[in-house]
């Protein structure tokens, strides 16, 4: 790989495409004029808590949708449809069956993809270059699981000849009901990532998608109906984190739960599941880091790492939040990132050109302000400020880009701020750079940007990350785990590889011995 290859300058921040809501959306989004239910069994299902969520487009304050949240009774109810359609059938599909089901899914998927990419866009506030980006990855992540599945041995193993009277074997089966908690920021790849392995190893599922952000996934369960899942085996379940979610982590009868979210949820979550004996694996968020050597054309890897900076402006598990480099050529990596984030075009997320839309919700300005205060407070820097930001004609969560230096070895950004913001340091080695970037108790994804793809490699392995990246940042494959070290995530396998698919399937040894005489 050679990072000289490209003109710095032709290397941009992702960036939006005029968009605006298909018909199809809008009439889904409508309902008739009545909220969108769960679905369980089939079924539309309104909650019985009666309780409304409006769904918003964060960058012009409209309600695209309401949608009734799910309750205690419903989760039950969602419990006992997936187990009734799992024993009444589906435990038994083949590998082939399930995969037609899946592939039949990603057609009607592909045939809507307008929907989701509204669904994204208008309602998740992402600019369409990353969305459309996004979208391409289902049907990789459905074409994966179904050659993983394929390669599993369901049913009995070998048999092995434990001692002169007895034989064991191990017997494979899928859970039967689990659940995938869902975050806001990639709603539609982390709804796939949770489903296909899920769904290919024999389970049923209940999805509970993030508050701000359920159509994608109550869309996905309108076309399973179509694509023709037996009623059950597909749920959806809307609804707040500390209702809906936590009557799923808390139920006896889900037998696992994939969550991905922030570190703080996600031990709430294993505390709450664990009551149980349900097993949780859990991909959280993190605080990544860049290490720029001395050899790294500044101009350039200052660009390629604003671009990963603010991918989805940052609100990106593995984003870029602090960088260390050294100091032969600290100054002018600062001045050309400074120049990248200042020539950013703030603006709605549908409208041409822009590269910042909005944050999500009105919670996400004040922990970005904070974190600006705390970093500040400690010991940075201000070269961009940050801040609140306004976008003409639109009423929306607008926030300024935060850009800082400061000391060696401040600790001034310790916790995922979730925007585009970044703290840059001095180093004065490669292995001060490494002690720095491992300073923390995240440990989701770090790179390091050298034109010495050896020395890359060696740096990379010695960053305490589930990830470790030369020359690229935010990189994910399928048949390679995307999982997090310290509160980052575990335990379980990573999502996008073999191990995804295993982690939705229970191994029970079985002894065997003759009967004594
Ligand atoms: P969050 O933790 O607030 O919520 C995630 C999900 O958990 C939502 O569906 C929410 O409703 C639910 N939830 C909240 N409280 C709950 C509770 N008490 N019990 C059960 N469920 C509960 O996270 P978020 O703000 O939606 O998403 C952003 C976070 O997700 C960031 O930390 C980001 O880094 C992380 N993330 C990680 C990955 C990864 O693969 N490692 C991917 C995307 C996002």
């Amino acid at each position: 790989m050679s990072t000289t290859a490209t003109a710095p300058e032709t290397i941009q921040a992702f960036t939006a495409e005029d968009f605006s809501a298909p018909d199809k959306f809008v009439q889904f989004c409508a309902n008739g004029g009545k909220p969108l239910n769960g679905v369980i069994g089939g079924e539309a299902v309104p909650g019985s808590m009666n309780a409304l969520i409006d769904i918003i487009n964060p960058g012009t304050m409209e309600v695209l949708a309401t949608v009734s949240e799910m309750g205690y009774d419903e989760v039950n109810l969602a419990v006992e449809s997936g187990y009734r359609a799992f024993n009444g059938g589906w435990k038994n599909t083949s590998v082939e069956e399930r995969a037609a089901l899946i592939m039949k899914l990603v057609e009607l998927y592909e045939r809507d993809k307008e929907v989701f990419l509204a669904c994204e866009i208008l309602n998740g506030g992402k600019v369409s270059e990353l969305a459309r980006g996004d979208l391409g990855a289902v049907r990789p992540c459905a074409e994966y699981f179904i050659e993983v599945a394929k390669k599993i041995r369901f049913g009995d193993s070998e048999i092995m000849d434990v001692s002169r009277r007895v034989d064991a074997y191990t017997y494979v089966e899928p859970w039967g009901v689990v659940a995938g908690i869902i975050p806001w920021n990639y709603p539609v790849v982390l709804t796939a990532w949770f489903m296909m392995p899920s769904l290919m190893a024999g389970n049923c599922v209940l999805v509970k998608p993030s508050e701000e952000t359920p159509l994608s996934a109550l869309y996905f369960a309108k076309l399973a109906e179509e694509a023709g899942f037996p009623a059950g085996v597909i749920n959806v379940l809307p609804g707040r984190g500390e209702l809906t979610g936590k009557f799923i982590s808390e139920h006896p009868g889900i037998r696992y739960i994939s969550f991905t979210g922030s570190p703080g949820v996600g031990q709430i979550i294993l505390q709450a599941a664990d009551k149980h004996g349900t097993r949780v694996k859990r991909e959280m968020g993190g605080n990544g880091s860049a290490i720029v050597c001395a050899d790294a054309d500044p101009e350039l890897v200052a660009r390629m790492i604003g671009r990963n900076v603010n991918q989805h402006y940052g609100q990106t598990c593995c984003t870029i939040h602090r960088v260390f480099a050294e100091r032969e050529i600290f100054d002018d990596f600062l001045g050309a990132s400074e120049a990248f984030f200042s020539d950013l075009k703030i603006g709605n997320q549908a409208e041409n050109g822009t590269q910042i839309g909005p944050v999500i919700n009105s919670r996400q300005p004040l922990r970005i302000l904070e974190g600006i205060e705390f970093a500040k407070a400690n010991g940075a820097e201000a070269i961009l400020e940050g801040g609140r930001a306004t976008v003409d004609g639109y009423d929306g969560y607008y926030m300024k880009p935060t850009l800082l230096r400061s000391q060696t070895w401040s600790d001034c950004n310790p916790k995922e701020v979730f925007h585009t913001f970044v703290n840059i340091q001095p180093v004065d080695s490669v292995d001060q750079a490494i002690q720095c970037a491992n300073n923390t108790r995240y440990g989701l994804g770090s790179s390091v940007w050298t034109k010495d793809l050896e020395l890359g490699q060696r740096i990379a392995k010695q960053f305490r990350d589930g990830t470790g990246q030369i020359n690229c940042h935010n990189m994910g494959a399928y048949g390679i785990p995307y999982s997090g070290q310290g509160i980052s995530g575990g335990p379980g396998g990573g999502a996008s590889c073999e191990e995804t698919l295993r982690d939705y399937l229970q191994t029970k040894a079985i002894f065997v011995s003759d009967y004594p005489e």
